[in-house]
C-alpha cells in the first residue's frame, strides 16, 4: 500500500498534465517501436555460432537494400561519429584534399573530423543557412582542379541543425559535368530510413548513417555502405586504425571480425526487427509516410506564422527534409517554449542549434511515427503556444489534419 500521508491530497503537489508517455520529437534519437525495444531484453546467446552469427551476416546482407546499392554494408559498434571515422579512415590518406559541403552544422564537424585525422579540407560554402546548398559553386570549384587533387566530396543530405536537404543529383551532376573522379561520400545519418535515398542511384561512394534516428533502433550501431570505388581506395588509405578497418571485417572469417570483436547482440537483435519493420512496410511507403507526415509539420508552421513569429527555418520548400523541420522563432523565447512543452506537457522538442539557437527548435519526425503521434505533437505545441500568448495566424493542428486527410483520402497503392 502507498502511505497515506498528507501529500495524497495532492496539497503539497503542482498540478501537471505530463503523465503519460513522453513523446519524444528530437531529430534523433527517436521514439523506439516496442517490438524493437522487447528485442533489446532477450537473452544474449553463443556468439560463436548458431543463431547471432546468422543474425550477424543476415543483417549485413540485408543492409545494402535499405539504402538500394550493390555496395558493402559495415556495421560499427558507435554512434554517427564513429561511422563518419570508418568511413574516412578506410578511403582516405594523410594530405589527401576533400571538399565539404557546408549545409549547417553535421557537414563542418564531419569536415573537422577529417582535418583532425590530417585530411586537407577545404569548405564549399552555403549561400546562407536558410537555403539548400547550390551544387553549381562546387562544379566551379571542381573545374579549377584540373589535376584532381581532390579525393572526395563529402555532404549531409539533411543537416540536421535546421532540416535543410540538398539535391544529391545536383551534387554528383556537378561533379560529372567537371569529369573529376571525386568520390561522394553521403551523410545520411538523419535521411536513411527517413527519405527517399538511393546511394547507386545517387552515385554516392559511400553512405554513412546510424541506428537511432530513421532506423527506429537504439543508439549504439553506426553503418557504412561502400561502392567498388571506395572499397578499392582501402588499399591505399593509410589513416585507418585496426578497430574501423574494413579489411579483416570484409576477409570471410568468423563473424565476430564483422565488428573487431564480440557482437553487440541486443543492438542486433533490435536491428533485425526494425530492419523487418521497415521490410514489411516497404521503402516506398515508408518514404511515402515521412513526405506526408512532414508535410503535415510544415503546414502547421506555415499556418502559425506571423511577421516577428515562428517560420520555417528553410525557405525553399524543395530544400526542406522529410525528417526534421527547424522552425525560427522570432522575438519569442524557444528555450522557454521548448520548457514549457517539457515540464507542462511532456513533448520533447529538439533545441536550436547554430548563432540562432535561443529563436529555434527543431520537430523531429523521423522513424517510428504515425499520425496520433504527430498531429499530438503539433496540437501539443499549438496549446503551449497559446498559453504563452503568442500570435499564431490560425490553427496549424487544422492545417496539419488537412494534410492527413487529403492523404488518407488517396486511394491505397
Ligand atoms: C545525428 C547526426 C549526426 C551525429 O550522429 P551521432 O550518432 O550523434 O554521432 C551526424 N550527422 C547527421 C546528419 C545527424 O543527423
Amino acid at each position: 500500500m502507498p502511505n497515506q500521508s498528507s501529500s495524497d491530497t495532492g496539497s503539497d503537489k503542482t498540478f501537471s498534465l505530463r503523465q503519460g508517455r513522453n513523446m519524444l520529437a528530437i531529430p534523433g534519437p527517436s521514439v523506439m517501436p516496442e517490438t524493437v525495444l522487447a528485442a533489446m531484453g532477450r537473452p544474449v546467446q553463443n556468439i560463436y555460432s548458431g543463431e547471432v552469427e546468422e543474425l550477424s551476416f543476415s543483417l549485413v546482407a540485408d543492409l545494402p537494400r535499405i539504402v538500394r546499392t550493390e555496395g558493402e554494408a559495415f556495421v560499427a559498434i558507435s554512434n554517427g561519429h564513429g561511422a563518419w571515422e570508418m568511413a574516412i579512415g578506410n578511403t582516405l590518406s594523410r594530405g589527401d584534399k576533400v571538399l565539404v559541403v557546408d549545409s549547417g552544422r553535421f557537414g563542418l564537424l564531419w569536415g573537422a573530423m577529417c582535418e583532425t585525422m590530417g585530411v586537407a579540407v577545404e569548405f564549399v560554402p552555403s549561400p546562407s543557412p536558410r537555403h539548400p546548398f547550390d551544387a553549381a559553386v562546387l562544379a566551379d570549384r571542381l573545374a579549377a582542379d584540373p589535376t584532381h587533387e581532390i579525393r572526395a566530396v563529402l555532404v549531409a543530405h539533411v543537416d540536421t541543425a535546421t532540416g535543410v536537404r540538398c539535391d544529391l543529383f545536383a551534387i554528383r551532376a556537378a561533379i560529372d559535368a567537371s569529369n573529376h573522379p571525386a568520390m561522394l561520400f553521403v551523410d545520411g545519418i538523419a535521411s536513411v530510413g527517413c527519405e527517399r535515398y538511393e546511394m547507386d542511384a545517387v552515385g554516392a561512394d559511400v553512405t554513412v548513417a546510424a541506428s537511432q534516428k530513421g532506423l527506429m533502433a537504439p543508439p549504439g550501431l553506426g553503418f557504412v555502405w561502400a561502392s567498388e570505388k571506395a572499397l578499392a581506395a582501402r588499399e591505399r588509405a593509410d589513416l585507418v586504425t585496426p578497430f574501423w578497418d574494413w579489411v579483416p571485417r570484409r576477409s570471410g572469417g568468423p563473424h565476430y571480425l564483422l565488428f573487431s570483436g564480440t557482437p553487440p547482440v541486443s543492438h542486433l537483435y533490435a536491428m533485425r526487427v526494425a530492419l523487418d519493420l521497415i521490410e514489411q512496410e516497404g521503402l516506398e511507403h515508408v518514404w511515402r509516410r515521412h513526405e506526408v507526415l512532414a508535410s503535415a509539420v510544415r503546414a502547421a508552421v506555415d499556418t502559425w506564422s506571423t511577421e516577428g513569429g515562428l517560420e520555417l527555418a528553410i525557405v525553399d520548400p524543395d530544400g526542406r527534409s522529410n525528417a526534421v523541420t527547424g522552425v525560427l522563432t522570432g522575438s519569442i523565447d524557444s528555450l522557454e517554449l521548448q520548457r514549457r512543452c517539457d515540464d507542462g506537457a511532456n513533448l520533447t522538442l529538439g533545441i536550436g542549434m547554430g548563432d540562432a539557437a535561443d529563436f529555434a527548435f527543431r520537430i523531429g519526425h523521423m522513424g517510428h511515427l504515425n499520425p496520433p503521434m504527430v498531429l499530438g505533437t503539433l496540437g501539443t505545441l499549438e496549446s503551449v503556444l497559446l498559453s504563452m500568448g503568442i500570435p499564431l495566424g490560425g490553427s496549424g493542428v487544422a492545417a496539419a489534419a488537412a494534410v492527413i486527410g487529403q492523404a488518407l483520402a488517396e486511394p491505397a497503392v
